[in-house]
């Protein structure tokens, strides 16, 4: 199952073609400490994050989820492609750190999507970091079907639609990665850290693989 079609432009390529992976916005220095949000400057909280409760210690994404990310994103969630997978984890290994955490753990998917999809693209990425950071993965949180798509949400109903769909099936380690496919509020990511705390994590650092940027 090797597409020999780049999934942003349709050129003959692997997966990917080398000027589509040139185009992908990788992003870097300075952000924002907590949210990885792109600053001007190196700040603490920026404008994003600061006055809001997050859950998690920090975020940080490899690349920017723009319309280039979101076309392989979008073929890597659909087509379950393995090769998209594997290179979201080498793309992500190259722009952010390796963290501190010792366990890997990831933001489960909707059951029904799940099913719908035969994966669950935050779990393959997780595989794929622990690989590369020789790290363990494991399965803590699980997530109430049946919930509305965040997609088309605003700020505010984001966090109430995700408000209480994590729940931890076992006690968490007290230093985790949480892997997410996409950061785009930051609200699912922070219910799914605010589930691994209440099972007893103290710091958990969320890396995913794109990051909507404002
Ligand atoms: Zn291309
Ligand atoms: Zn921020």
């Amino acid at each position: 199952m090797f597409p020999r079609r780049c999934v942003v432009c349709g050129d003959r390529a692997d997966a990917l073609c080398e000027r589509c992976r040139r185009a992908l916005t990788r992003l870097a220095a300075p952000r924002c400490e907590r949210c990885g949000a792109p600053t001007s400057w190196p700040v603490e909280r920026c404008r994003e994050c600061s006055g809001r409760r997050i859950a998690f210690a920090t975020a940080r994404a490899a690349v920017a989820y723009d319309e280039v990310a979101k076309r392989l994103v979008a073929a890597w969630k659909e087509r379950g492609l393995r090769t998209l997978a594997a290179l979201a984890g080498q793309l992500v290994a190259e722009g952010v750190p390796r963290p501190t955490a010792y366990t890997v753990a990831y933001v489960p998917a909707d059951e029904n999507r799940r099913l719908e999809r035969g994966h669950n693209p935050a779990e393959r990425l997780a595989v794929e970091l622990g690989e590369r950071w020789e790290l363990p993965v494991v399965r803590l949180l699980a997530r109430t079907p049946g919930i509305r798509p965040q997609r088309g949400l605003t700020l505010a109903e984001r966090r109430r639609n995700v408000r209480g769909v994590f729940r931890a099936t076992t006690d968490a380690p007290t230093r985790l990665v949480l892997v997410d496919d996409v950061y785009t509020s930051g609200a699912t990511v922070s219910a799914a850290a605010s589930a691994l705390r209440k099972a007893g994590a103290r710091r958990v650092e969320v890396v995913t693989f794109a990051r909507a940027v404002r």
